[in-house]
């Protein structure tokens, strides 16, 4: 068996790959077309790398920080990120709530945004032995499902996973 084979070995890269230090990453909105409705107050926020890239796992989240955004310059707001880690353009889809998250619909196209991450444990390696798989997401708690569900459509894997999504209402089937 050849070294990039064996089975320790991937087992080796994957562990390491989790203790790589979270780290700062300057994005911008692309255009404005990148803010997009997803209608009952949620929108997709896509971001795109000024520089390189940030390397996470499906599943993980990022803090936001809007430098520009008056009054709000130093606020740190958590997101699962809704993307796949396959894709150029980073993801989030937010629910519009609060002070923060209200005005990020009006945000310029060309904003540099400040992302924090990866964190969290809750990725598909966890149970990468599983050929079956339930997800059950309420609400905009679906969102690292998104990421994951995404993630899985690229990598061939062919696992059957089943997702129950769980809304209030009508209003709250947008995503
Ligand atoms: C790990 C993690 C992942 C997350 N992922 C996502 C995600 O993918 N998508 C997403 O949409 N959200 C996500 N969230 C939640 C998100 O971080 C918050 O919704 C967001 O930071 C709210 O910021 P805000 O300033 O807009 O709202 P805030 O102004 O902080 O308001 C938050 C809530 O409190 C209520 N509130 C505020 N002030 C009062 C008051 N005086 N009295 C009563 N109620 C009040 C608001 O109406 C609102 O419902 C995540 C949170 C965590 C911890």
């Amino acid at each position: 068996m050849d070294g990039d084979s064996n089975p320790r070995r991937w087992s080796r890269v994957a562990l390491s790959s989790r203790t790589v230090q979270p780290a700062w990453a300057t994005l911008s909105l692309p255009s404005r077309s990148e803010i997009a409705s997803r209608g009952s107050n949620i929108i997709d926020l896509v971001m795109r790398p000024v520089d390189r890239r940030m390397m996470y796992e499906p599943g993980t989240f990022v803090f936001l920080r809007v430098p520009d955004m008056e009054g709000q310059q130093k606020e740190l707001h958590p997101f699962s990120i809704s993307s796949s880690p396959v894709d150029r353009d980073l993801r989030v889809s937010i629910r519009t709530v609060g002070d923060f998250t209200r005005r990020l619909p009006s945000i310029e196209s060309g904003t540099r945004l400040e992302v924090y991450g990866p964190f969290g444990g809750f990725t598909p390696h966890r149970f990468a032995h599983f050929r079956r798989l339930v997800f059950i997401g309420a609400g905009i708690g679906i969102t690292p499902f998104l990421g994951m569900l995404a993630f899985e459509l690229s990598n061939h894997d062919f696992r059957r996973i089943w997702l129950y999504y769980v809304v209030r209402d009508d209003r709250g089937r947008g995503l």
